[in-house]
């Protein structure tokens, strides 16, 4: 699953496209179903896109998206519709992913209709009843309108919606990062329940690494568009290889005081992605680098556990 994708960038005063931001870069990966794998990093790192290149929702510039052994980054928008339904997503706002003029009913019955999975109202109707019922709404929520339910309460119905077109994988892009801890776990626990009674596969993108360390399988660390580091979540969280990661694990606040950990303090921010440091992008602001780090990009090597780092620090 090699996806690359530049955004083409304008910058000087006559408005030139004259540069290309490197937003994702060789990112490789694959989720299971019944599995979910978390994508994080810093804002800027390049989550969103990955996401969004799985979408189609921009055209790739090179690399490809692999869906159950099916290239479908290169498919015509007519071979696309079918899979489309197959990969659903959920954003961050629920305030503006839903459209307010439409009642929650039509809301979540959208996708049963556009993807032509039942055309019989009554029958359409009893779905939506039995999809808000999954998502732990009132039966009557559907001749609501969204402005009448609360954040958490939106959501469920973006997940309904979601639900509706019977996908395979669910990206969550900082779905629950907008809400409040005790609706955040309320949502996290409804997610982790419908994945395994669906068998979903779930891309988990986020900055929020105690949410993650709670409800993921796999991790995968980006930053400035490659994933520097990919693991099982207890092994990542419980012994770090990229310096990175464990400066990003030293900021997450530990709830166990026995358990001593040194918050490492990176300096400076994450460059700006159109003009990515040479070598290990990461050399700048890493305190474990060496000399060859500014010039020479680490290779991915995958450790005999089979994890997955990016770091000359390891490579064997
Ligand atoms: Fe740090 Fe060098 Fe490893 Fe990059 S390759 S993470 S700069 S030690
Ligand atoms: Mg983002």
């Amino acid at each position: 699953r090699q996806i690359q994708k530049f955004f083409p960038i304008k910058t000087g005063l006559f408005s030139k496209v004259t540069g290309h931001v490197h937003a994702v870069d060789g990112v490789s990966f694959s989720v299971k179903k019944g599995e979910t794998l978390a994508l994080v990093g810093e804002s800027g790192c390049g989550k969103s896109t990955v996401g969004r290149s799985i979408l189609r929702l921009f055209e790739l510039t090179s690399g490809e998206v692999i869906l159950d052994g099916t290239r479908i980054d290169n498919l015509s928008a007519g071979a696309l519709r079918p899979l489309r339904k197959r990969i659903q997503v959920i954003f961050q706002d629920p305030f503006s992913s839903l459209n307010p003029r439409m009642r929650v009913h039509d809301i979540i019955a959208e996708p049963i209709r556009n993807f032509g999975l039942e055309s019989d109202e009554a029958k359409i109707k009893e779905r939506v009843v039995y999809l808000l019922d999954k998502v732990r709404l009132p039966k009557d929520a559907g001749e609501r309108w969204p402005h009448e339910f609360s954040g958490g309460q939106r959501q469920r119905i973006c997940i309904a919606r979601a639900l509706a077109a019977e996908p395979e994988l669910i990206i969550c892009d900082e779905a629950v990062s907008a809400l409040d801890v005790s609706v955040k776990a309320q949502i996290v626990n409804l997610l982790q329940d419908l994945q395994k009674e669906l068998g979903l596969a779930l891309l988990f993108i986020s900055h929020d690494l105690a949410i993650v360390e709670h409800m993921t399988h796999r991790v995968a660390v980006m930053y400035l568009g490659r994933i520097v580091e990919l693991a099982d979540r207890t092994e990542l969280f419980s012994d770090p290889k990229h310096p990175y990661t464990s400066a990003l694990l030293s900021a997450v606040p530990v709830p166990d005081p026995e358990k001593k950990t040194t918050r490492i303090v990176l300096q400076g921010d994450v460059p700006s992605p159109v003009k990515r440091p040479s070598g290990c992008h990461f050399h700048t602001r890493c305190p474990e680098a060496i000399d060859i780090c500014k010039t020479k990009e680490p290779k991915q090597t995958i450790l005999p556990s089979g994890r997955m780092v990016a770091c000359h620090l390891r490579e064997v």
